[in-house]
């Protein structure tokens, strides 16, 4: 299956394994992995956020409630919210998720953003788990065409050693620990290079010894809603 599908089916297992009731997908573009997880019956509550409004909107209607919804309920509650905003800015609507994902958006982000990003992700959401994908940037050599970056777009493409530090240190400030893995294999006999998207899942810590970092809650919402659906 083409790499962007390996990202998807892997939170989808995540999803599957963990059963998170609310999951928040930060950078979610055109909305396809949130459309996937829809048809998780263990998520009540799904929200997607993006800096753009017009990619969000799309192919939103697929988000849409279908006849048969209201003809047949579930007995599962689904809300399902598009915001347009920032992940470097904060807004009460993002509290106690229990998982958030960031698939192939750490490497859009301005300097000044991505700055932001560990306390508003960590520290102001501050979900059970994180999911974070991106390139890896040592998989590069095997694409053809690939100078520079894989996407016009793209800021920053880190090797392994750079995300894992970025990761671990982000992990170690915030009380979380991160495991590594990843989707794309590399072709026999080119495993060092590693996978071709690199993937840090953060699991929240519950020390009792620790005092949690200090962060204001903001209440005033910084965020737009552009859809909402209750099903
Ligand atoms: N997660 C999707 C996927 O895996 O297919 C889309 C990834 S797309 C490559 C990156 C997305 O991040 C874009 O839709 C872009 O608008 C969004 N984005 C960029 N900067 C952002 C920011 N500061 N806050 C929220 N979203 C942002």
């Amino acid at each position: 299956p083409p790499l962007y599908k390996q990202r998807y089916e892997f939170v989808k297992d995540l999803v599957r394994k963990y059963k998170p009731k609310k999951v928040a997908d930060l950078g979610c573009a055109d909305c396809t992995l949130l459309w996937m997880l829809k048809f998780c019956n263990c998520i009540e509550v799904l929200a997607g956020l993006d800096i753009c409004a017009a990619v969000m909107k799309e192919k939103m209607h697929r988000l849409t409630p279908l006849p048969a919804d209201y003809l047949e309920p579930s007995e599962r509650s689904l809300t399902v919210t598009l915001l347009q905003g920032s992940v470097a800015h904060k807004d009460p609507c993002m509290l106690g998720f229990d998982l958030v994902t960031c698939i192939e958006l750490i490497e859009h982000l301005q300097e000044s953003e991505l700055e932001k990003f560990p306390e508003v992700v960590f520290g102001f959401m501050a979900p059970s788990m994180v999911v974070i994908s991106t390139p890896n940037s040592e998989f590069n050599t095997l694409l053809p065409g690939v100078t520079v970056f894989r996407h016009p777009d793209h800021k920053f493409e880190w090797d392994r050693a750079q995300f894992q530090s970025w990761a671990q240190d982000t992990a170690k400030r915030y009380d979380y620990s991160v495991e590594f893995t990843g989707v794309g294999n590399p072709p026999a006999g080119m495993e060092d290079v590693g996978f071709c998207t690199q993937i840090g899942v953060f699991v929240k810590k519950y020390s009792q010894t620790r005092e949690p970092v200090q962060c204001e809650k903001p209440t005033e919402a910084a965020y737009k809603t552009v859809f909402k659906a209750v099903y």
